[in-house]
């Protein structure tokens, strides 16, 4: 048996099978030198065909806390962090279980929860659309006849945009409702005591600011621009451009929005990942996860001595001062390839051709061939990314633009297999 060195320190790294954050949050530990637990969300039975150490169910976290501090109790663990939203909640309970400083479980619920959030976001006097919860059981033309327009229709505990849909008007508002309680459903929601939200909807140009916690204060690790416009019906996220170009004034007040928003939730330790909208008003939050930007967004992201996001978020986790660690200063951009329809994906054209436009340091195409594509307000997964570096947030922008239109998707409709019986 191999013994751990004495100053190596052990981290539980808490993951879905699904997540994109996993190879990132892996190469840094192993950078840092760390000793890595996974815990996954598996049945058992798979983790032990597979040889999964530590299966969890994310969904029992009662028994999950249980068979982590079971666990820590032959390995101590000296910091848990979820490498997504999928066990925040755990990951906070696990922590306090094993008296390791984390966000409070109320505080990780509450950034979950997006009704929870709203309340205490508006108690707390973090500017935020007007919202309403409304039952899956309730009658649409009812409701549709209680709130004003336009609105936006959200779950209250999905993610990445999926059911969130933009109503202009009561006819809108049905339809809106009826796909979004089909989703619902079919993600395993009960018809009765589930609740979703209808919120004002909020114009103007939006921004998400990645940032980290100690002891409650707010450093700013970047903001990013998001220069398409989001106006719906659907929200598909598409182009992130870092430095932003907002005046600093009301890069100051975002960031005084955002800490706000995070103490009203009770947030106090590690990675948030916030999203606002800024108009004439001001800045607005759209929501504050307690993690770090999705997909493989953060490769863009780089700081001083050459530190990766996560390689900071973990030496953070580990009680590391990073208050004086600052991104370097070149311009830097990501964009998640939109998807153009649902189908299957055949092929992906002009890859070669979009890494070589200048500014273009990577194009990853991360959908499978031969597997369904499924757009939103459904779907839930990523057709790639295409990521650019250079000196201006401009030209990093316009080489994404640039790389993107040399893509060409080769998806057919899904056509339905006929079986003759002769
Ligand atoms: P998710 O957690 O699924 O990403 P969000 O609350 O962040 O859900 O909403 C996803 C996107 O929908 C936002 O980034 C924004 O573009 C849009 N959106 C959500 N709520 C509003 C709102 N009240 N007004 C305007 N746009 C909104
Ligand atoms: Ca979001």
């Amino acid at each position: 048996m191999i013994q751990r060195e004495e100053a190596q320190k052990r981290v539980l790294l808490l993951m879905s099978p699904a997540t994109y954050r996993a190879g990132a949050f892996l190469s840094a530990a192993r950078r840092l030198n760390l000793e890595v637990v996974v815990g996954i969300d598996l049945p058992e039975t798979l983790a032990e065909y597979w040889h999964v150490p530590l299966s969890l169910d994310f969904k029992d976290i009662p028994a999950s806390v249980q068979t982590i501090v079971e666990f820590a109790r032959q390995h101590p663990i000296d910091a848990i962090l979820s490498v997504d939203d999928s066990a925040s909640e755990l990951a906070a309970y696990a922590c306090e279980a094993l008296a390791i400083p984390q966000n409070s479980p109320q505080a990780a619920e509450a950034a979950r929860d997006k009704l929870l959030m709203r309340r205490l976001m508006t108690t707390g006097g973090a500017p935020c659309p007007v919202f309403r919860p409304f039952a899956l059981s309730d009658d649409p033309h009812w409701i549709a006849t209680q709130v004003s327009y336009p609105c936006v229709l959200k779950p209250l505990r999905l993610s990445g945009s999926r059911g969130v849909i933009r109503a202009d008007n009561p006819q809108e508002f049905v339809a809106a409702f009826r796909r979004l309680k089909r989703l619902l459903l079919m993600e395993g929601y009960g018809e009765q005591e589930t609740q979703f939200l209808v919120e004002d909807f909020i114009p103007g140009f939006e921004v998400a600011l990645e940032g980290i916690l100690t002891h409650g204060q707010l450093k700013v690790l970047t903001l990013f621009d998001k220069p398409d416009p989001l106006d719906g019906p659907f929200f598909e996220e598409t182009i992130y451009v870092t430095p932003s170009r907002l005046s600093a004034q009301v890069q100051g007040d975002i960031a005084h929005c955002v800490s706000v928003a995070a103490s009203s939730l009770g947030l106090r330790e590690g990675p948030v990942h916030a999203e606002l909208r800024v108009n004439e008003q001001g800045p607005w939050m759209l929501e504050l996860a307690g993690r770090s930007i999705g997909g493989l967004c953060s490769t863009i992201l780089e700081f001083g001595s050459g530190w990766c996001l996560e390689e900071l978020i973990l030496r953070h986790a580990l009680g590391e001062e990073i208050t004086a660690v600052e991104r370097e200063e070149r311009a830097a951009g990501v964009m998640m390839i939109p998807i153009p329809r649902g189908g299957m994906l055949k092929a992906v054209h002009g890859v070669e051709e979009a890494k070589a436009v200048p500014l273009i340091t990577g194009v990853e195409i991360t959908a499978q061939m031969n597997h369904m594509l499924v757009p939103l307000p459904e779907g839930a997964s990523y057709l790639g990314f295409i990521f650019a570096r250079g000196d201006t947030p401009a030209e990093v922008e316009q080489a994404l633009r640039q790389a993107h239109a040399c893509l060409r998707f080769d998806i057919r409709r899904e056509v339905p297999i006929l079986h003759v019986v002769g």
